[in-house]
């Protein structure tokens, strides 16, 4: 099958910042959005320009920060742009991650109408108590009707994301989380366990003594408290931390990831892979300005690059295997691994398969190799000996 690429477009603003966040964003972006737009524009029409080969995108992802903030001009212009530097297939997965408080219906309508097909709401929690705990600007009545906006639109293909693990979240306050989520009947569930990030004011609540952090072992029983809820319900597991209704709303754009399929970053602090290589830009939004200002001093398809890495095949084969096992269905295709490295998984990994067979942490089985799926929490106790 031909290749098809997907790109990614990081929005790096918001209105607030949450307590618990250490992503590249700002809440004082002042100006700087429509420069921004401007840049992320022209950097898109450079590195389609520079770029020897060019391959479908079937995926482009709006992800931040909180690229609902953007005015919808903002957005058109951004995927006018894209249409007119690559060619967007047909059924191109289109994703805009959403703060709940942001959608208004003439901005759901107009980002449908512009070709936006999936939205990706920052849920968070059912509890309005949590919610201001974590410092979302959102209520659960905001995420209520987002969802019943956005489907009055059209869009037929609706993610929620929930955090696990909040400090002081009981399990009954996590079980109404999910059973207020499901109510809502989306086609996609990201769960993300809460991870303390030291610089975040957050983690100073805790230091404090404030709040507490939840332990490991309450952070798994919440975690396989979810699988259990979710399975119950019929969700297809699809990978360790997503869900979707049915197989065709798994999310494409990720799963392009997970495969290590080729994509492209732009904006601020996004990262691509493309031709064995993976990039890297600068994190900086005042940085990425200056660069892509001086783009015509250079020849280079990454004009905002602050890393540019050369990938080896060891490399590729390792990533292969930590990002294919992430996939519960499909893990990594044993002969796809050997069409594309000319050497088979079985014999690069043989210690690594054989041990973790023995202990059926990974599972053998119709030309695939998965993890067992009762090992998702601990995955990375078991990826760290690919490394
Ligand atoms: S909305 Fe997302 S990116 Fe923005 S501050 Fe909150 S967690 Fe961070």
């Amino acid at each position: 099958m031909k290749e098809r690429w997907s790109l990614y477009l990081h929005v790096p603003f918001c209105r607030t910042r949450c307590n618990y966040c250490d992503f590249v964003t700002s809440s004082k972006h002042g100006d700087l959005i429509a420069p921004y737009i401007d840049a992320l524009c022209a950097e898109i029409t450079i590195t389609a320009d520079r770029l020897i080969v060019r391959e479908p995108v079937h995926s482009v992802y709006f992800g931040g920060g909180t690229p609902s903030l953007l005015p919808a001009a903002q957005a058109a212009k951004i995927l006018a742009t894209i249409r007119s530097a690559f060619e967007l297939t047909d059924d191109a997965e289109i994703t805009l991650e959403t703060n709940p408080g942001d959608l208004t219906a003439e901005r759901a309508a107009v980002l449908r109408e512009m070709g936006v097909n999936r939205l990706s709401i920052g849920m968070q929690s059912g509890h309005d108590d949590e919610l201001r705990l974590m410092g979302r600007r959102h209520t659960l009545a905001d995420t209520v009707c987002a969802v019943k906006t956005a489907r009055d639109a059209g869009f037929e293909n609706l993610s929620l994301d929930l955090i696990f693990g909040y400090p002081n979240q009981s399990a009954a306050a996590w079980c109404e989380s999910l059973e207020l989520a499901c109510a809502l009947r989306p086609d996609h569930l990201s769960l993300y366990a809460m991870s303390i990030e030291s610089r975040t004011p957050l983690a100073r609540t805790i230091r404090s003594g404030k709040l507490a952090e939840l332990s490991d072992d309450l952070l798994a029983d919440r975690y396989d408290f979810a699988v259990d809820f979710l399975e119950r319900r019929g969700w297809n597991r699809y990978e360790i931390s997503n869900w979707s209704q049915d197989p065709e709303f798994e999310s494409r754009h990720n799963k392009q990831y997970w495969k290590l399929d080729p994509y492209l970053g732009f904006g601020a602090a996004a990262h691509g892979f493309i031709a064995h290589t993976r990039t890297r830009n600068v994190l900086n939004t005042a940085a990425y300005l200056r660069r892509i200002n001086r783009a015509g001093q250079s020849r280079s398809a990454f004009p905002a690059a602050a890393e540019i890495q050369r990938q080896s095949q060891e490399d590729e084969m390792r990533d292969t295997m930590i990002f294919g096992l992430r996939l519960l269905r499909e893990g990594v295709d044993l002969n796809r691994f050997a069409d594309r490295f000319g050497v088979r998984a079985e014999a690069v990994f043989a210690d690594f398969i054989r041990e973790h067979a023995a202990a059926n942490r990974i599972i053998v089985a119709d030309g695939r190799a998965r993890l067992n799926p009762r090992c998702a929490f601990v995955s990375n106790q078991i990826f760290v000996d690919l490394i």
